[in-house]
């Protein structure tokens, strides 16, 4: 029996592997100690025996009530993604597993490798209207990488989407490969209309070091880039000032931010209603998107999410509200759950990849509604 995550995304400390009814683990935190809350390891071990794993840390982590009724991921294959018994309790999470081959790969959510990644930009890359632009280079040297779909035609609306601001949200990065997947689907009559309308600028992966790293929400120099929109910096929040740039030139009219929340089992929309510039017109927009969202997928709902901010109380170093303000258009973040959308609970996988791509394809029902036509 051993425990290993001495790979791409892996996250786990092993404190005590001696007995399988009791493997004591433990999740490092993001560079800078003040978050944890992603694991991603493999077990290999005897098939049909049963191992208990706590993770002794729990309590510790990030969200704790993220793991109130949360079921942890596994996969043999590395493709289907299903849930294992899970329990929170004593400030453990513990974690049962009868396993049915050699090894087996568990983690706080369906990992998204970077080398999916790469995979992702050179697949639709081949595509004429996709062009994959090189925005700089991030804390670790790694590329920051923009897809446009499009085209040259600069009188159309610019709608800007990004993706794992916070590194281990991997459904982000899930809901963004479904919405291009579709975007570029040719037969989709919602897809043409949108881009005889609009160019995309999509950033499927905007910290590509912590998701290699394993952290949960930070970059490699511990950074939440969240909170870095204000005053993004090349020492500190390279992705950011990077993709601020390039927005200052493109201008957005839409921006959807995309995350995965730890507590809440439902999926929601963070709108802008506390940005100073937020008015009438920008929340009958905000009225029409999610009306339409609602249409389009029965795992989007209204009557859970973050409180709104009051008005001009919005915390502007955050990615939405931020370009809210600074070009006065519809602007959300878009919250996934880790644990399931409890008004259509599915048993074996809840929340998944293949959740997350179907709610990416939805998402274009709701632009296209907001979108006028030239
Ligand atoms: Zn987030």
């Amino acid at each position: 029996m051993r425990i290993s995550a001495n790979f791409d995304g892996g996250n786990i400390d092993v404190i005590n592997v001696q007995a399988p009814n009791n493997i004591e683990l433990a999740i490092c935190p993001d560079e800078g100690g003040e978050f944890f809350q992603w694991f991603n390891f493999k077990l290999d071990g005897t098939i049909g025996m049963q191992y208990q794993l706590h993770i002794v840390n729990a309590d510790k982590a990030s969200y704790p009530q993220g793991w109130e009724n949360y079921q942890a991921v596994a996969s043999y294959d590395r493709e289907h993604w299903f849930r294992l018994p899970t329990r929170y309790h004593d400030g453990r999470l513990s974690i049962e597993v009868e396993l049915e081959c050699d090894s087996i790969q568990i983690a706080y959510f369906a990992p998204y490798s970077y080398e999916r990644h790469q995979d992702l930009l050179a697949q639709f890359q081949v595509h004429p209207m996709v062009s994959v632009e090189h925005l700089g280079l991030t804390l670790d040297e790694r590329d920051l990488s923009l897809v446009k779909i499009g085209d040259a035609d600069e009188s159309k609306a610019s709608v800007w989407i990004t993706a794992r601001q916070h590194p281990g949200e991997t459904m982000a990065e899930w809901l963004v490969e479904g919405l291009i997947s579709q975007l570029l689907d040719g037969d989709n009559p919602v897809s043409r209309a949108l881009l005889a309308k609009a160019n995309f600028y999509i950033v499927p992966n905007m910290n590509p070091d912590g998701g290699v790293r394993g952290h949960l929400r930070t970059n490699a120099a511990g950074v939440n880039l969240n909170r870095e929109w204000q005053s993004p910096s090349l020492e500190k929040s390279p992705e950011v000032f990077h993709v601020v740039n390039k927005m200052q030139q493109t201008g957005v009219d839409l921006f959807y931010d995309v995350h995965g929340d730890e507590d809440l089992p439902y999926v929601f929309l963070a709108g802008c209603e506390g940005v100073p510039r937020f008015d009438d017109a920008m929340n009958t927009l905000q009225q029409t998107f999610e009306n339409a969202l609602l249409l389009a997928s029965p795992d989007f709902q209204t009557q859970f999410g973050y409180d709104e901010d009051a008005p001009g109380q919005a915390n502007l170093t955050v990615a939405s509200n931020w370009v809210a303000d600074r070009f006065g258009c519809l602007s959300y973040t878009l919250e996934m759950p880790f644990k399931d959308n409890d008004d259509l609970a599915e048993p074996i996988q809840a929340w998944s990849p293949e959740r997350s791509i179907l709610l990416g394809e939805a998402s274009l029902v709701a632009m296209n509604a907001v979108l006028n036509k030239r």
